[in-house]
């Protein structure tokens, strides 16, 4: 069995643990690395079962990192009815909050109200929101005017008649992936990424363990599990294929993107429902410096490896902010950057892919093989509890404790009386003394817990690693170094994208710092010449794909 000794999370904790997942029969064998996988992963862990998880890409490298990186109660179905959905997202905000503080933002979203519409339904919405979330205080919905309105949203489109305010959460979707999957491995799980499942094998009519193809040191490891999670998202229904097996449910691919701005163009704060005056709705948050709108909502048949944005993706939510905000006359040159995502929808008869439940389903079948699919990121603890639930006639009582994923911190949280702000004061100070400059800080504080001690201590090592990657990337150098040692970074893109943001939230995709972060890798990963000039290649055309696509 494989041992209690959390794993490393790095090279060569990958490698043990590819290896210890060969040598025994494992509890619970989980397929996919996103937010799902990886919420199972650790909830299966902290109740004392033997668990592995393997990602073929990368931890969120699918829809969680591209997400609209919101953790919220879905104000916008209980239009649709979805009482439970709505009531279930909203408590998870709290619990979110209390178990990764650090990843768990803060963002006043406004409803705005214009002329023509009817003020009191949107209140008396709102009303029923807060009775479900069971807010208090400053948690329940207040009543703003229109200038209160144009304060948040300067320049959205006359007339208004006022709106409503109430809190929302924005994160890192890709950083709350990754925590959970760290947390997995510190409570035993065995979790390895750039590592493909493929052939399930069956034995008398039962999955019982596939092969798992390693796809950065080229061997094929065959493991055996007593139960199988698929929790591949889009991939499902070729997870299921390739094993001649069927989807239970009718799973529609739905592509959703976003357009990237600067803040000084859309100077929004928090964030809003955007409505067109041709009926289109959309969102758009604010990340400190930057402003994000979205989403599209259109069945998808291309590739669910590299879904892209068209420019006619690009133009429909170019459109509908203008629309919102005529008098910013946005255009194709205030695009920064651009991503797209793929839900896997429960197909409904009769319904849009807009209007389609987000709720998730979950199945047996074939005997030995859990299947999950749908749901939202602010719900992926409840998923994982279902799932759990449903593989209870297999496994049996769990060898530890309940569920304990509402009361166990992510690795990055900040515990202790004082709290977050005063941790992040503190170690602002630090840093700046350290001559980190301002808005570098800024975004550390935003993207990071308790792991800025790390970088600090890297510093006390050697000041260089707190010196930027390059004087335009607001980056340091101790980041790739941290993503490697301690978050499992193996690729240039795995650091650029989902462990630093840089690709997405960072002037021109960070490409100015590509270089200095190739380097750091090819030194301690032991890449040779050709490697680091394919790493850099490979993110070039990444960041090529994530900007305003061509006409
Ligand atoms: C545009 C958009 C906006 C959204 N915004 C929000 C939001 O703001 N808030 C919210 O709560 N929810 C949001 N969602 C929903 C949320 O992002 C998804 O529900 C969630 O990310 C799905 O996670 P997942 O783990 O199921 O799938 P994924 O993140 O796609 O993970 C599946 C993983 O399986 C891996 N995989 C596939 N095949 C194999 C294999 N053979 N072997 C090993 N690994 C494999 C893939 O590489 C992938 O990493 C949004 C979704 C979209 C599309």
């Amino acid at each position: 069995m494989p041992t209690p000794t959390p794993q490393k999370f790095n090279l060569a904790g990958r490698r043990d643990a590819l290896t210890r997942l060969g040598q025994a029969r494992l509890d619970l064998l989980i397929i996919g690395g996103g937010i799902t996988g990886c919420g199972i992963a650790r909830d299966a862990a902290l109740r004392g079962w033997t668990v592995g998880l393997v990602e073929k890409e990368d931890f969120a490298f699918g829809t969680s990192s591209r997400s609209s990186k919101i953790i919220h109660g879905g104000v916008r179905y209980l239009e649709y009815g979805h009482f439970l959905l709505v009531k279930e997202s909203a408590l998870e905000r709290r619990v979110l909050r209390t178990i990764a503080p650090h990843l768990v933002h803060h963002l006043p979203f406004v409803f705005p109200v214009f002329g023509g519409e009817s003020l009191l339904k949107v209140r008396a919405g709102l009303a029923v929101f807060d009775s479900l979330a069971g807010s208090k205080g400053s948690e329940k919905h207040e009543n703003l005017s229109p200038e209160e309105v144009r304060e948040q949203l300067p320049g959205l489109r006359e007339p208004l008649k006022g709106g409503v305010r109430y809190p929302e959460y924005i994160t890192d979707d890709a950083r709350l992936t990754l925590e959970n999957a760290q947390s997995a491995a510190e409570h035993g799980a065995l979790v390895v990424n750039h590592a493909r499942v493929q052939h399930l094998r069956m034995s008398d009519g039962r999955v019982t363990g596939c092969s798992v193809v390693d796809l950065i040191e080229d061997r094929t490891v065959e493991v055996s599990a007593r139960l199988i999670v698929n929790a591949t998202g889009v991939w499902t229904g070729g997870v299921l294929a390739e094993a001649g097996l069927e989807a239970e449910f009718s799973l529609i691919p739905s592509k959703g993107i976003h357009i990237l701005l600067s803040a000084e163009r859309l100077p929004i704060e928090g964030a809003t429902f955007l409505r067109a005056t041709n009926g289109k709705r959309g969102l758009a948050m604010r990340r400190l410096g930057y402003v994000y709108v979205g989403t599209t909502d259109d069945e998808y048949g291309g590739s669910l490896d590299r879904p892209r944005a068209t420019r006619s993706d690009v133009d429909e939510v170019l459109d509908m902010v203008s629309d919102c905000f005529p008098e910013q006359h946005l255009g194709y040159d205030d695009v920064l950057a651009t991503w797209a995502g793929v839900r896997p929808l429960i197909r409904e008869a009769g319904k849009s892919t807009r209007d389609t439940s987000r709720e998730d389903a979950v199945w047996v079948s074939p005997p030995g093989l859990i299947t999950v699919a749908g749901g939202k990121l602010t719900t992926y603890r409840q998923m994982a509890r279902r799932v759990l639930e449903l593989a209870d006639p297999d496994l049996g009582p769990a060898p530890g404790p309940p569920d304990r994923t509402a009361t166990v911190p992510l690795p990055g949280a900040v515990v202790g009386p004082a709290g977050l702000a005063a941790y992040h004061a503190e170690r602002s100070r630090d840093l700046i003394e350290a001559g980190v400059e301002p808005a570098v800080v800024e975004r550390l504080c935003w993207l990071y817990g308790n792991q800025l001690d790390d970088l600090l201590a890297f510093g006390a090592e050697d000041l260089s690693w707190l010196e930027p990657l390059h004087p335009e990337v607001p980056a340091l150098r101790g980041e790739v170094r941290l993503a490697m040692e301690r978050e499992m970074a193996l690729t240039l893109v795995d650091f650029m994208d989902r462990r630093a943001a840089l690709l997405l939230f960072s002037p021109n995709f960070g490409l100015a710092g590509a270089d200095a972060a190739a380097d750091i890798m090819a030194e301690a990963l032991g890449w040779d010449a050709d490697q680091r000039t394919r790493e850099l290649a490979e993110y070039r055309e990444f960041a090529a794909e994530h900007a305003l696509p061509p006409a």
